[in-house]
């Protein structure tokens, strides 16, 4: 199995250009991922410019009353629930640590993000990932399908799933692996796939057993 996902990686990689991924220090991320749920990024970007907007930092988010975000982030939607949660986890944070940082490494951090109120695998292994450096590989609803599809492996839920391939991927692969498999899901892989023109057709179990779907994807 690990040759067979570096042989897509390979071919991923040169069929996509990997986007850049967003760099914000790990509370803003935290914050931010709080935003995105059950939201477009269209209106998770509106509410997240309009609270910095409001608040310049993440210390002044801290000490401002829940109604004022509550008012700045009404885009994202769900507005009062989010703003609890994002009061909640600053307010860990500094009762914590002393400070809005978050000085750990490793599992010891994955798991603490994971026991924040609002944060899931995925968004923990997103700030895990991209904010702090660390070798996990974050399993969204694009992975989940491409992953389920292929298959790379199997599984009911995006926390499996995410499981299994974290511990089958190479950790020097996960960061770019995470972001072109996405890329896969967004282009051809949507969840009607176009399999006739997708790159990595020849290693896809779904495209050999349903060949008709590839012809429908082409067409719409
Ligand atoms: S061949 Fe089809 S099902 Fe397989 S990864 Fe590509 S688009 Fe998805």
């Amino acid at each position: 199995m690990k040759g067979k996902i570096e042989k897509i990686y390979k071919i991923l990689k040169a069929n996509f250009s990997l986007p850049e991924p967003r760099k914000l220090p790990p509370v803003e991320e935290l914050v931010l991922t709080i935003l995105s749920q059950n939201t477009s990024d269209r209106n998770r970007d509106l509410a997240w410019e309009r609270l910095k907007e409001k608040f310049y930092s993440m210390e002044k988010l801290a000490e401002a009353p829940l109604e004022e975000i509550e008012k700045a982030i009404k885009p994202a939607g769900l507005h009062r629930q989010k703003a609890r949660r994002i009061k909640e986890v600053l307010n860990i944070l500094t009762e914590r640590f002393g400070g809005l940082k978050i000085p750990l490494k490793g599992e010891e951090l994955y798991e603490f993000l994971l026991s924040l109120k609002g944060v899931g695998p995925k968004t923990a292994a997103v700030v895990s990932l991209f904010s702090f450096g660390e070798a996990y590989f974050p399993v969204d609803t694009h992975i989940f399908r491409v992953s389920n599809r292929i298959p790379l492996v199997r599984g009911k839920t995006r926390k499996e799933v995410q499981d299994k391939l974290n511990s089958m991927i190479p950790d020097s692969l996960k960061k770019e692996l995470h972001l072109l498999l996405i890329e896969l899901g967004r282009s051809f892989c949507r969840p009607k796939p176009n399999c006739s023109a997708c790159p990595i057709r020849e290693y896809c179990d779904f495209a050999k057993d349903s060949p008709s779907i590839g012809e429908k994807g082409k067409k719409g």
